[in-house]
């Protein structure tokens, strides 16, 4: 099949591409570089059925060859980018958006956009299941994101609805693994960032706030599962083992440098307190469930982070 991926130089869209071209398909790859990088896809570079494109997906793209897939994955996912870029935040879940289901309308191509677990909000569900229609501050610090991402999810079912656009709707939980940048701000790179420096792990709020972290690998597997299904209705993808960041934070300190203090900084505003996802429909609809384990998942993106470290 002919891919096209937007954010494809991105953490998810990187081993996207990889798992996509591994199964034998072509992959025409978009980024704009705001938060992706061309690491990430440099080992790519005149692999003959991989194309990449600087392209800003706000723009429309035209195509001469048809896509039988679009993957939406551009977006800006880290808290750290898109208190800092909230318009573009905004403008990738609703201008981009549209751009690519026109791309996907255009070549009647099945479409995928990456929906997030902050569609729930601070969720008053838990676990969150797909039907539940979440707990939003639509004014906050992070609406920019959470209603950028339940925009998209409303066009795309408009574009089924209206164009009976073969789409689908992932709703991703927390991922980590190699290729997130060091300085992303996320939890698990801050973390493992400053235990590999020596540094204390700053913990926020008292740590009692839950995550369930999903290695890459499982997720870039739910995904291509979900895109090539049939289901119109979002789909949770996320590992829903459960821990609070303080239980993470010592996990991670332990594995890399037990003598690390943990110091504890101000909660900032609207952040979620619990977060796990319901799999059932992933298991049930696409047979998925994640595979690899936190220490072995961990092991692996601690690797990687210290090469990167190492050459700083
Ligand atoms: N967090 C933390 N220390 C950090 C970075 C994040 O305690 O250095 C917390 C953050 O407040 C949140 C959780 O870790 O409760 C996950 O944050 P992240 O930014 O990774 O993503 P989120 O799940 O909030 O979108």
């Amino acid at each position: 099949m002919r891919f096209l991926i937007s954010g494809a130089a991105g953490f998810i869209g990187s081993h996207l591409c990889d798992r996509l071209l591994a199964d034998g398909h072509e992959v025409v790859a978009l980024d704009n570089f705001i938060t992706g990088s061309k690491d990430n896809v440099a080992h790519l570079e005149g692999h003959s059925r991989f194309q990449l494109y600087a392209h800003d997906v706000t723009q429309p793209f035209f195509n001469h060859t048809a896509f039988d897939a679009v993957l939406h994955l551009a977006s800006l996912a880290s808290p750290k980018h898109y208190f800092a870029h909230p318009i573009e935040t905004l403008e990738s879940g609703s201008t981009a958006t549209r751009n690519m289901l026109e791309v996907a309308r255009r070549d009647n191509a099945r479409f995928l956009i990456t929906s997030t677990s902050e569609a729930y909000g601070d969720p008053e569900v838990h676990p969150q299941v797909e039907t539940y229609w979440g707990n939003v501050n639509p004014v906050g610090p992070r609406s920019c994101y959470d209603e950028s991402k339940r925009y998209a999810e409303a066009l795309t079912m408009a574009y089924h609805r209206m164009h009976g656009v073969k789409t689908t709707i992932a709703r991703i939980f927390n991922t980590y693994g190699p290729r997130m940048a060091l300085d992303d701000g996320r939890v698990v790179p801050a973390f493992i960032d400053q235990a590999l420096r020596g540094e204390p792990l700053t913990v926020y709020g008292d740590g009692s706030q839950t995550r369930s972290f999903c290695y890459v690998r499982d997720l870039v597997d739910g995904l291509v599962r979900l895109a090539l299904s049939d289901e119109r209705y979002p789909v949770n993808l996320g590992n829903p083992a459960e821990m609070t960041i303080l239980q993470f934070a010592e996990y991670i300190r332990d594995a890399v440098n037990p003598s690390l203090p943990i110091v504890f900084h101000p909660l900032p505003q609207d952040d979620p307190k619990r977060r796990r996802p319901d799999i059932t429909k992933a298991r049930t609809i696409l047979g998925w469930e994640p595979a690899v384990g936190l220490g072995e998942g961990l092991e692996e993106t601690i690797g990687y982070f210290r090469q990167r470290v190492d050459r700083l």
